[in-house]
């Protein structure tokens, strides 16, 4: 433990299990001394989530979907009658049909799809921001989940896509609404990793391939690159940044041309 984040409290949103990029970012964390509390969508992901929590010491473990305004009130009631206040939140997020998922996004998305996958994936990142806020008299840090989908077309992501370029648009209006309170918010852009939501997308093995042979850095990123970088955008370490779309990518956003073919696969 470095000590990084001694005293600070953090809630975490979006650990579905333990590949989830939400328990990278909560062990990053954790190994820095913060302490930490958990939301989870349903019963099904929530007897997954308590003994991941019960691991890191942590007996805050809140059901939360965020679609109902309710929910989140009483999520951040909760995490204001243990803790008082708040430092930091993790927001990792996001759902879409998975048939929407695929194919083309022009003749694929529905009026009804669109609007769940802005809510669940946009919305509730400025509904969260709201909320935890005014748990942080002191300033915090507020940080998101997006990919590069947002930035240029990537196949199958589609109205996944769409909401990403929303959410980090968010990001930078909150991050001026609430930069003059100290609250600084970022959103960090992860290259692919293979999670529960990422099954939802076509052809994802064949993009993590790509992402391998092009990328500088010639890998995919991990859990853990997810967690180490997250862990500073989190700490003073970023005091001076916010409103920032930073990519944890193995550099794949900075490359012009792709050289390499996937074969094989
Ligand atoms: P994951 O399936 O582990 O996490 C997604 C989480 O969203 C789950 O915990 C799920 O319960 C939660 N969720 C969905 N709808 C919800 C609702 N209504 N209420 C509450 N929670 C809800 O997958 P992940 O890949 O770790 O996804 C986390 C974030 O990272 C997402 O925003 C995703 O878009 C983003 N991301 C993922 C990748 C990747 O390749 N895996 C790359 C870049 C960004």
């Amino acid at each position: 433990a470095t000590g990084l984040m001694s005293g600070k409290r953090g809630l975490i949103m979006g650990v579905a299990n333990d590949k989830s990029i939400a328990w990278g970012i909560a062990k990053a964390c954790h190994d820095a001394g913060a302490e930490l509390g958990f939301t989870y969508q349903g019963d099904a992901l929530g007897k997954r989530v308590q003994p991941l929590a019960a691991s890191v010491n942590s007996d805050i473990v809140i059901p939360c979907d965020v679609s109902d305004e309710a929910s989140m009130d009483a999520t951040f009631a909760t995490v204001a009658e243990r803790w008082g206040k708040l430092d930091f939140l993790v927001h990792a997020i996001g759902f879409s049909d998975k048939n929407e998922l695929r194919g083309s996004y022009t003749d694929m998305t529905t009026a009804a799809n669109f609007q769940q996958t802005m809510l669940i994936s946009v919305y509730s990142f400025t509904a969260a921001a709201q909320r935890a806020a005014k748990l942080m008299p002191e300033g915090g840090s507020l940080l998101t989940l997006t990919y590069y989908g947002a930035e240029k077309v990537m196949p199958h992501y589609n109205v996944m896509g769409v909401a990403k370029a929303a959410l980090e648009a968010s990001v930078k209006y909150m991050a001026m609404d609430l930069g003059p309170r100290g609250i600084r918010v970022n959103s960090l852009s992860a290259g692919p990793i293979k999670t529960l939501a990422a099954s939802g997308i076509g052809d994802f093995r064949y993009i993590m391939k790509w992402n391998e042979l092009n990328s500088p850095l010639r890998r995919n990123v991990t859990q853990a690159d997810v967690g180490k970088s997250a862990l500073y955008l989190l700490s003073d370490l970023s005091s001076g940044v916010t409103g920032e779309t930073h990519h944890v990518d193995a550099g794949y956003h900075v490359v012009g041309m792709k050289a390499e073919d996937a074969p094989d696969i």
